[in-house]
């Protein structure tokens, strides 16, 4: 399966040291697989952080790259451009939100909707400005999300840090209820938390919110950075509990690769004016062929059903090798899974996973997550536990 030969060591001296890595080099991607410099392949059940939901180098995306790279990359966000109109529409059309800012980074989508949020919180709430954010939660890594964000430590790590949030137990309503007040301009969640490591909320609890913040007259923000674009099955998590927010936010798999990202709001919300949002890159064309081509295919019949029979097939096996391991159990919805496991191997487990040439996730140390391409097959998925399975259980006998 996987050829092991000495990994090409990474010059790693010029980059800054942002997060360990190990000294493969990786050079190419088909599909659900993936090739180092040495000649080793993957099978990629990361998928660039739940990026990647059409798999390494789509044809679809290389398509819509090379299209549009021969006709306009960068004509400036002072101008129009036909793929930017095209996919806001589109957005607009499929999600039941009005108004599109289309960026770069989930962070910055997020930092958008704080944005948005507090602006809207000045004009018609009375200067209202806080913002109700969660235990685990996850927006991001600029100085806002990261004060929206629950890591520990990130409070004071470039202190000091933004003001204006207020952070409850995630599912806890009577909680969001009891934060409410006069400043409280929004609640800001993620609908299932990823790097948490995969928490669904207790039922009842967002439709409770959607109806909670109408009735205290504040607004809803739903970061589907990680969750939307088809991850957990329907296209936006919010479809699970059929609850509209006031703001959402895309990144990630819109863009199946390329750094593409939305912030999406309703007609009433969207009261950025010329000079409050914006940037260099923002909605350029390059992007945004590439995102309405995504979304083109992600809203395909057939490919949803492919992605709906693997992903039960994935939990079937995941709950098989559950049910073998005393104290572990699985969660999670659609492409976005969790192993949890009864001791903190996890990491261990991933290690040794990737010694193998299996690319899963350890967002915590009792936790493995799974967040394969869309378009994986079946094989994959038996491939992929055939390669999990020994290392977990004698990880776990251990
Ligand atoms: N929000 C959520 C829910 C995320 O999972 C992430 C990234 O993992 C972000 C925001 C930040 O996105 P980006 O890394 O593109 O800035």
């Amino acid at each position: 399966m996987t050829t092991m030969q000495p990994a090409h060591r990474a010059q790693s001296t010029s980059l800054m040291s942002i997060t360990p890595r190990p000294d493969a080099v990786m050079l190419r991607g088909q599909g659900s697989w993936l090739w180092d410099e040495a000649g080793r392949r993957y099978l990629d059940f990361i998928q660039g952080w739940a990026v990647n939901c059409l798999g390494h180098a789509p044809e679809v995306v290389r398509h819509a790259l090379t299209t549009q790279a021969g006709l306009l990359l960068s004509p400036s966000p002072a101008f129009h451009n036909r793929p930017q109109l095209d996919v806001a529409a589109r957005l607009c059309a499929v999600s039941g939100l009005d108004r599109v800012f289309l960026c770069n980074s989930g962070a910055e989508a997020n930092e958008g909707a704080i944005k948005l949020a507090r602006k809207w919180g000045r004009q018609q709430r009375g200067g209202a400005h806080e913002i109700i954010t969660f235990t685990g939660a996850f927006h991001g890594r600029t100085l806002a999300t990261m004060a929206a964000s629950d890591k520990p430590g990130w409070d004071t790590l470039f202190a000091p840090a933004v003001e204006g949030f207020r952070r409850v137990e995630f599912g806890d309503l009577a909680a969001v209820e009891a934060a409410i007040g006069p400043d409280t301009a929004a609640v800001m969640l993620e609908p299932v938390q990823g790097e948490a490591g995969v928490i669904t909320p207790p039922v009842g609890f967002l439709p409770g919110l959607r109806k909670l913040t109408q009735e205290r007259g504040v607004l809803l923000i739903l970061d589907e950075i990680q969750t939307g674009m088809g991850r957990t099955g329907p296209l936006f998590a919010k479809r699970h509990w059929n609850i509209a927010p006031d703001i959402m936010t895309l990144g990630k798999s819109i863009g199946a690769g390329v750094p593409l990202a939305a912030l999406l709001a309703r007609e009433s919300v969207s009261c950025f004016e010329p000079g409050d949002q914006g940037g260099t890159f923002n909605g350029n064309p390059l992007m945004a062929a590439v995102g309405l081509a995504v979304l083109e295919t992600l809203m395909d019949a057939r490919f949803s059903e492919h992605a709906e029979q693997v992903s039960a097939s994935l939990i079937e096996r995941l709950e098989g090798l559950a049910s073998r391991i005393p104290g572990a159990s699985v969660r999670g919805l659609g492409h976005l899974l969790a192993l949890c496991l009864p001791t903190p191997c996890a990491s261990e487990v991933a290690a040794r996973c990737f010694e193998s040439g299996l690319l899963i996730n350890a967002p915590r140390p009792d936790v493995l997550r799974f967040m394969p391409a869309l378009s994986a097959s079946q094989s994959e998925v038996e491939e992929m536990l055939s390669i999990l399975e020994p290392i977990a259980l004698e990880r776990i006998d251990a």
